[in-house]
């Protein structure tokens, strides 16, 4: 079963896994493809064919052989006793040394020893993701499942490994959930009793901040989120995010018509910037706290400069545009008042203006003011005779909103404009 699904995999994928099987031949090392490709892989869903192998025994030390025989690019976490290998063709090998973890209490990262591939599948999530195949000539495509993982792949079932899944890691709540929407499973009773007891006792607020973040972020760019989102809210609920965070029928719906918004804008804009969707969920998420908390919260989880940027912009400058962009504008204006916020706040303020001015304006900008570039330039002033000072960049200002109110069009054009200009 397992054999003939990788046979249908692409002659490349089959090819590497099988040349990755012949190198740990050589080393006298098993090796095994783990987790996500081995469920995705029974599910016949697969269409990322980046692997996670696991070797028992030395697993940098494989990893640079590796390596050097693909003529690849080698990054190794010593720490973690991890590497990737990035392949000419940049697919990805994440190796690792197969490995035994304690946790020594709640929530803390786990003491990792060398181990066998039994107990490296017995640290996993879920039974789904706890399948490996061996690669190595003697047992190449032979599944391995201690824990039941394709029955519950059957049975479309999320299931934790043991009783304190969710205390040692609370990241595995927001985990199963994103398992469970995106493959139409069910958490299982067993899993979800546990999931709420770890939530009872706040066990996510006890995770560090950094590793919530990475899990919520995959969470939101997910193919549907927001499904994602309500199954969270409905285990253990977001205060691990915020304590006042709610997420009523109104935020959903809110969700809904956002998702709405991209994939218009995804539709018509193609050749634009891609909209960080994942970041238009959260602003909308954390909508209704004072910017305050949202500063303080978006701190605390270590959101790079840019995303906190967007986040703070939407709340302070959303109201404000709304309102100016319901009266009748010039083209100029309209690109002041958008010309300085991202894709994400400007697709926000059309969610929440619900006026067709607005939406006319935005419409406008995005379709042709936003793509308006002049053709002079600062040489262009200087022939005229014009020193360089700050006066040079409001001249060139003028033109541009020249072109947009006046549609100037030719290079001539401009430069006639400016040559008025110059001589006031
Ligand atoms: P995706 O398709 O989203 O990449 P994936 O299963 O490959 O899914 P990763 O987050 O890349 O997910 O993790 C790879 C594997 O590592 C998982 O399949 C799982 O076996 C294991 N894993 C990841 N995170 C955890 C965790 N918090 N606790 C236990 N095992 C984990």
């Amino acid at each position: 079963m397992l054999i003939e699904r990788l046979n249908r995999l692409p002659k490349e994928v089959l090819g590497r896994v099988k040349f990755i099987g012949s190198v740990a031949d050589e080393m006298h090392m098993n090796a095994y493809v783990v987790g996500g490709f081995v469920r995705d892989l029974l599910l016949g869903a697969k269409n990322n064919f980046d692997l996670d192998i696991v070797v028992e025994g030395d697993g940098i030390a494989f990893a640079r052989e590796l390596s050097g025989k693909l003529n690849g690019r080698l990054a190794h976490h010593k720490a973690f006793g991890t590497a990737t290998v990035v392949a000419q063709d940049n697919s990805k090998i994440d190796i690792a040394t197969a490995r035994k973890e304690i946790y020594e209490f709640p929530a803390a990262l786990p003491k990792v020893t060398p181990g066998a591939i039994k107990d490296d599948l017995g640290r996993r999530d879920f039974s789904i993701n706890a399948m490996a195949f061996g690669i190595n000539k003697n047992n190449f495509g032979q599944l391995i499942d201690f824990y039941a993982g394709n029955d519950d792949l059957k049975a479309k079932k999320v299931r934790a490994l043991h009783d304190l899944s969710f205390i040692d890691d609370p990241t595995r709540i927001l985990r199963a959930a994103r398992f469970a929407e995106r493959c139409n499973f069910k958490i299982s009773p067993y899993t979800l009793n546990l999931i709420k007891q770890a939530a009872s006792h706040k066990m996510p607020e006890k995770v560090s901040p950094h590793r919530l973040r990475d899990e919520l972020i995959l969470i939101l760019k997910e193919n549907e989120p927001v499904k994602c989102v309500k199954l969270v809210e409905k285990i253990c609920g977001f205060s691990f995010l915020h304590p006042r965070l709610v997420v009523d029928q109104k935020k959903i719906s809110s969700l809904e018509k956002a998702a709405k918004v991209m994939k218009w804008f995804e539709d018509n804009f193609r050749h634009k910037r891609k909209v960080d969707k994942w970041l238009v969920y959260l602003m909308l998420l954390l909508e209704d706290l004072p910017a305050a908390e949202i500063r303080k919260t978006a701190d605390r989880f270590a959101f790079r400069s840019g995303e906190i940027k967007r986040m703070l912009s939407f709340k302070a400058d959303c109201k404000r545009a709304i309102l100016k962009l319901k009266s009748e504008l010039k083209p100029s204006d309209i690109h002041c008042i958008l010309d300085p916020l991202s894709y994400e706040v400007i697709l926000l303020i059309l969610l929440r203006a619900n006026n067709r001015s607005v939406e006319k304006n935005i419409n406008n900008f995005l379709h042709h003011y936003n793509e308006v570039r002049i053709l002079v330039g600062g040489e262009d002033v200087k022939k005229l005779g014009i020193k360089p000072g700050p006066h040079f960049k409001k001249l060139l200002k003028q033109t541009f909103h020249a072109k947009l109110d006046k549609g100037l069009k030719t290079k001539e054009e401009e430069l006639e404009f400016l040559r008025r200009k110059a001589k006031r």
